[in-house]
């Protein structure tokens, strides 16, 4: 076994040093080198387990005055000095039987004992996350509320009133949710202040994270009933922008539910849901349709009308067009949520052809047909 520090020099502390420089000495050095700060560092952890042991004696007033007398202490040096016989050499401090105390019963345990936050919570409060200080602020929750609108509505763009269940800090306690006066003893710490953590010679007090080590709260706010937010309904002014879609999210900022503790209020989303248009449809700010043409518009060209959603707008076939070609008019789509453009709109023509009763036009098409021979499923193989 390798030759042991001094404690005194382990802990950094004159020899003569007081109870309360000990304490604050260990505890300084074994936030530095506690495991949980440093996973992984097997000599973090040696000098951690060598400042519990020098803690473990010099913090005991009997165990420090044979480790004064006899420079080691343990049971064995102990029932010795108890028995006046000198000190046997060397001794044993069992650092697992010392981890599992410190684990408590039955508890499961990381290795090592209890975690730093259980030890030196208070200690950490301020720089290791909210769990073991007053409640911070916070944001407060963000509520969603779906919105139909329709096909048109969601292009243009629309100014709405929306009836919103929402709550705001409450006026009478200022969202603290405690009275303004009448104090109680705090339920956490019975009144005292602290809680203990820890286990063993590892057993720290820290100030109560529910009172701030005064003992005391406030009874809750009779307005609130502790909450400090109140609910109510509001009408909110919501601007849908033009450009929306089906599954948009508008965010009209701080008319979510109320912070706690002066945090500010969350976000309302309107969830857009767009019905479905009898002519068009869209995909991103791309719209689609399709119209029909006659047999002379594909064959001989033409200019048609084509419908938009800024109304009609003037299209041309050129000869020769075939049934399902796509024509782009540019710039006729959805107005764009992210910029100052448009996207297109894409016109699917589809020939169709009348039903031919009268003789006269059945014989023109013959007499077409005559002219016109060819076999359009020549390529296919077939006759
Ligand atoms: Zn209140
Ligand atoms: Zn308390």
């Amino acid at each position: 076994m390798a030759q042991r520090e001094d404690y005194y020099k382990v802990l950094g502390v004159k020899r003569n040093a007081t109870q309360d420089e000990i304490r604050k000495a260990y505890r300084r050095l074994a936030r530095k080198y506690h495991p949980d700060v440093n996973p992984g560092d097997k000599s973090a952890e040696d000098k951690f387990k060598q400042l519990s042991e020098a803690h473990d004696v010099l913090s005991d007033a009997k165990k420090r005055e044979i480790y004064d007398k006899y420079g080691s202490y343990s049971e064995s040096i102990k029932d010795a000095a108890a028995k006046g016989a000198g000190a046997p050499g060397g001794f044993d401090f069992d650092w697992t039987v010392f981890s599992r105390q410190q684990g408590g019963p039955g508890g499961p345990e990381p290795a090592g004992g209890p975690s730093i936050r259980d030890i030196f919570g208070d200690l950490f409060s301020s720089s290791r996350g909210p769990s073991y200080s007053r409640p911070q602020s916070q944001k407060g929750a963000d509520i969603e509320i779906p919105l139909a609108l329709s096909f048109e509505e969601a292009l243009n763009g629309l100014t709405t009133n929306i009836n919103v269940r929402r709550s705001d800090p409450c006026a009478n306690c200022k969202g603290t949710g405690e009275a303004t006066s009448g104090q109680v003893a705090c339920m956490t710490c019975s009144g005292t202040g602290k809680i203990s953590t820890g286990g063993g010679f590892l057993k720290f007090d820290q100030t109560c994270p529910d009172c701030g080590g005064t003992g005391k709260r406030r009874q809750p706010c009779p307005a609130c009933h502790g909450k400090g937010a109140v609910s109510k309904y509001e009408t909110v002014k919501v601007r849908i922008p033009a450009g929306v879609d089906t599954g948009s999210r508008v965010r009209v900022s701080g008319k979510g539910e109320a912070g706690t503790r002066g945090g500010p209020p969350g976000d309302l989303y309107i969830l857009t849901n767009v019905s479905p248009h009898k002519i068009f449809t869209r995909k991103g700010d791309n719209i689609y349709c399709t119209i029909p043409i006659t047999l002379p518009e594909a064959a001989l060209g033409a200019k048609i009308e084509a419908p938009t959603i800024s109304g009609k707008a003037q299209l041309r076939i050129p000869p020769g067009t075939q049934s399902g070609q796509v024509f782009r008019l540019r710039e006729k789509g959805a107005p764009s949520l992210r910029g100052n453009t448009r996207g297109d709109q894409y016109v699917e023509v589809r020939i169709l052809l009348p039903k031919i009763i009268d003789e006269d036009s059945k014989s023109l098409l013959r007499e077409f047909a005559r002219r016109n021979p060819e076999n359009p499923r020549v390529a296919l193989g077939l006759e």
